[in-house]
């Protein structure tokens, strides 16, 4: 069957999902809000890394009605399915009110328009179920005297004629795809989402045909890699996370890599892990090995740990937590590893323990 259906129905069968898909649905029900359709989700300003230097970001959570795969169940992380719409769609007069609201925030707080507007919908913005090509042709429009345009879709909806759309327009134009790790075996059964290193090759290599034509502007790839999903130790995570980003740098087309260290996010299995003491997110001291191993890639690297320094964020000591943010927050706009040299603290070395000695079988206590 085609990866563009995730239904719970057809999709798990026989693949091993069912247990987990079963247990997100249950842990999900728990949720019961409604939201406004139109309002968006979330938006803010911010700065950002592209290939045309550190550019203004006006950043978009739109509210589409959530991503269709949560709604079978989903990602062992993920808990957006929680902030969607009840009942699964928004119509178009809904979503330009989202982007008109969106623009009045963006007119109350800066005098210009960002260059660069980034699109998440917790789902797909290419998925013509969720965002219609006419809602699609309609924000390109709006958006036609921005510089960049980044997109959020799980590849298999990437497609030529729908990034035209914007580049025709001279808006040069990312998908950001959540791949979250190169490694096949560790996506499906530690994350629990459904494509291939495969698909996602083949998302860029469709970004670079686009690319390629005279006539348009720019089209690319940018990759969200999950740094420690669940089920994995505090190495394993760090050593997947280091071959992901190498692996992402030299598939062409991608010409970022974002890596987002894992937060504990209501209503997901994650959640449940932590609470019965089976889940740390990620030392902030691996995300910075990562960042720093890897600059030798041909790729913009970025992360930005959300919630860090808490319990439910990528956090280490509690002493030295702001300082290393800090240092990978001036890394993400420079690119330049020697940051990281700047800060140290007592609890890295309660860190390179934690790597050389975790397991994340269950190991027991006592021989
Ligand atoms: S991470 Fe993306 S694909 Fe997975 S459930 Fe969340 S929104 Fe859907
Ligand atoms: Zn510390």
């Amino acid at each position: 069957m085609s990866q563009s259906e995730p239904t719970p129905e057809v999709y798990e069968q026989d693949r091993g999902m069912d247990a987990h898909n079963q247990a997100m649905r249950e842990i999900r029900a728990e949720k019961d809000a409604s939201y406004d359709p139109h309002e968006p989700t979330r938006v803010w300003l911010d700065e950002d890394n592209t290939p045309d230097g550190v550019v203004q970001s006006l950043t978009i959570i739109l509210n589409t009605g959530g991503c269709r795969w949560a709604r079978a169940g989903g990602c062992t992380m993920c808990g957006y399915v929680a902030e969607s719409v009840e009942g699964g769609s928004v119509t178009h007069d809904a979503l330009m009110d989202q982007i008109e609201v969106c623009l009045d925030h963006e007119r109350d707080q800066a005098d210009e328009p960002a260059e660069q507007v980034k699109i998440y919908t917790s789902g797909s913005f290419l998925d013509e179920r969720e965002v219609s090509a006419e809602s699609r042709r309609a924000i390109a429009s709006e958006f036609a005297d921005r510089d960049r345009l980044v997109v959020e879709s799980l590849p298999d909806f990437v497609d030529a004629d729908k990034l035209r759309d914007f580049t025709d327009r001279g808006i040069a134009t990312d998908v950001a795809v959540g791949l979250e790790t190169a490694t096949d075996r560790v996506r499906h059964d530690c994350v629990n989402k459904y494509f291939d290193f495969a698909d996602f090759e083949t998302a860029c290599e469709t970004a670079r045909t686009v690319d390629a034509d005279p006539d348009t502007a720019a089209a690319g790839v940018k990759a969200y890699l999950l740094m420690k999903p669940p089920f994995l130790s505090e190495r394993e995570a760090l050593e997947d996370m280091v071959s992901s980003i190498r692996r992402c740098g030299a598939v062409d087309g991608c010409h970022t890599v974002s890596m987002n260290p894992c937060n504990v996010q209501r209503y997901t299995m994650v959640d449940e892990l932590h609470f019965q003491g089976g889940y740390r997110p990620p030392w902030l001291w691996s995300v910075a090995a990562a960042l720093e191993r890897t600059t030798d890639t041909d790729a913009i690297v970025v992360s930005d740990p959300v919630g860090h320094g808490s319990d439910r964020g990528a956090h280490n000591c509690g002493e030295c937590d702001d300082r290393v943010q800090k240092a990978i927050k001036d890394f993400d706009l420079r690119q330049d590893p020697s940051v990281f040299q700047q800060v140290s603290c007592a609890c890295e070395r309660t860190w390179e323990l934690v790597c050389a000695e975790g397991a994340s079988y269950s190991q027991p206590l006592v021989d």
